[in-house]
C-alpha cells in the first residue's frame, strides 16, 4: 500500500490539526478518536510512514516495532484500563474498511465490550 503523506493521522503528527492527545513518546502519539466507539477510544499511531500493519510489521525496524507496542502498553495502563481490561484492534485494507491509511492501533475501553466481531455474513 503506498503511503500518501496528506493522510490525517500524518497531519496530526505534523500538527498541521489538532488532536485530543493522551501520550506521545519517540516511538508513538496517542490520542482520543473523533468519532469514540466505546466510552475510551484511543488511537495509537507510529511517528514514521507505515500505510498498514502490514507495512510496520515488514518494514520498521526492531526498536521501532518495540518501541511502539511498548507504547501501547503504557497508554493503556495510563489510561486505567488495565484492572478491567481492554481491546486493541488494527484494521488492514478493504475487508477491514481502514478508513486512516496511516497504521494506527484502536484502544477500546471503559465498559463490557461483548463479543469480539460481529460475524460477518458469508
Ligand atoms: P480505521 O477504520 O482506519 O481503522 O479507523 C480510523 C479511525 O480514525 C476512525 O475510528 C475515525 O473515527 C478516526 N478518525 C478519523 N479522522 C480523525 C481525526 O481527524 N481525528 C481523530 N482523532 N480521529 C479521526
Amino acid at each position: 500500500m503506498a503511503y500518501d503523506e496528506q493522510n490525517v493521522f500524518a497531519k496530526i503528527l505534523r500538527g498541521e490539526i489538532p488532536c485530543n492527545k493522551v501520550y506521545e513518546d519517540e516511538f508513538a502519539l496517542a490520542f482520543h478518536d473523533i468519532n469514540p466507539m466505546a466510552p475510551v477510544h484511543v488511537l495509537v499511531v507510529p511517528r514514521g510512514a507505515y500505510a498498514s500493519f502490514a507495512d510496520f510489521a515488514r518494514d520498521a525496524d526492531d526498536e521501532t516495532v518495540a518501541g511502539f507496542f511498548r507504547a501501547a502498553n503504557t497508554v493503556a495502563r495510563e489510561l486505567g484500563l488495565d484492572p478491567d481490561g481492554y481491546r486493541i484492534l488494527a484494521n488492514h485494507g478493504v475487508a477491514a474498511r481502514q478508513e486512516v491509511q496511516h497504521f494506527h492501533l484502536h484502544i477500546f475501553g471503559g465498559s463490557d465490550l461483548g463479543a469480539m466481531i460481529r460475524r460477518a455474513a458469508s
